[in-house]
């Protein structure tokens, strides 16, 4: 695996180095192409604004200078220029408006909220209740039916206390997202960090299901991109489950 298309920059508040620093670092890491997808602007009803994702002004920057790298470093590695994103129904239509003018390569889907994160207590529920638990697929998979997406990052972000209630889920997830041939991604962010996901139950589901993996740094620093042993953990870990994450050229990039 050559590439990777989960990259922040410092634009969104909790990410750090700059956008030259990760190109660096992926082409001494060997990889052919790289993706920065920072966590796009979102646009809400209310005076609500998350501190957690660029605001929308810095996004002309973000394009241009990453265009300027792509520019620079053509015949080194090939940039390209995203974002990760979640989809809030809602408000999609100006979300769409906004990122038409951006001229982007791609986007991936991150979503981190049940329904919207702006007028609902209780966001990224540790324990939701088995119909949030089922609006969160059911609101991805229409997100994803926009054909707007590459792919889904961490797609077992959502938590859920009943195991077999929450197999039965994920195998239903996993069964439509092979059949709208959208990949999953491995999230090294994830299991550097130790945080919930990667969740081994979902991936035993994915395995059975024979899913499109994709392996995905989701680096909020350049040096994430150096570090090898994580990306070979992760690795050894799909492969035992007799997962062989998808070559580059079988990524279909939705273009926008
Ligand atoms: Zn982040
Ligand atoms: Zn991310």
């Amino acid at each position: 695996m050559r590439y990777n298309l989960h990259t922040h920059t410092y634009r969104c508040n909790h990410a750090s180095g700059d956008d030259r620093e990760y190109v660096e670092a992926a082409i001494k890491a060997g990889m052919k192409t790289l993706g920065f997808a920072d966590h796009c602007p979102q646009f809400f009803p209310t005076d609500y604004y998350s501190n957690f994702r660029m605001r929308p002004e810095k996004a002309a920057e973000y394009v241009e200078s990453l265009r300027a790298l792509k520019k620079e470093y053509r015949d080194d590695i090939e940039i390209l220029i995203g974002f990760e994103t979640e989809y809030y129904p809602e408000t999609f239509d100006k979300f769409r408006d906004f990122i038409a003018g951006l001229d982007l390569d791609y986007m991936i889907m991150g979503q981190h909220f049940i329904h919207n994160e702006y007028d609902v207590p209780g966001y990224r529920a540790s324990d939701p209740s088995c119909e949030d638990a089922r609006q969160y697929v059911n609101q991805t998979l229409e997100g994803l039916r926009t054909g707007l997406f590459t792919y889904i990052a961490h797609p077992d972000i959502l938590r859920h206390s009943d195991p077999v209630f929450y197999r039965e889920l994920m195998k239903d997830y996993c069964s439509q997202l092979k059949e709208m041939d959208i990949p999953i991604e491995y999230n090294i962010l994830g299991y550097r960090n130790k945080k919930w996901y990667p969740n081994p139950l979902f991936w035993q589901v994915a395995a059975e299901t024979g899913n499109k993996v994709v392996l995905g740094y989701d680096a909020h620093e350049p040096g994430a991109l150096l570090e090898k042993n994580n990306f070979d953990a992760c690795m050894g870990y799909l492969n035992m489950l007799g997962i062989t994450p998808a070559r580059f050229s079988e990524i279909k990039n939705r273009k926008l």
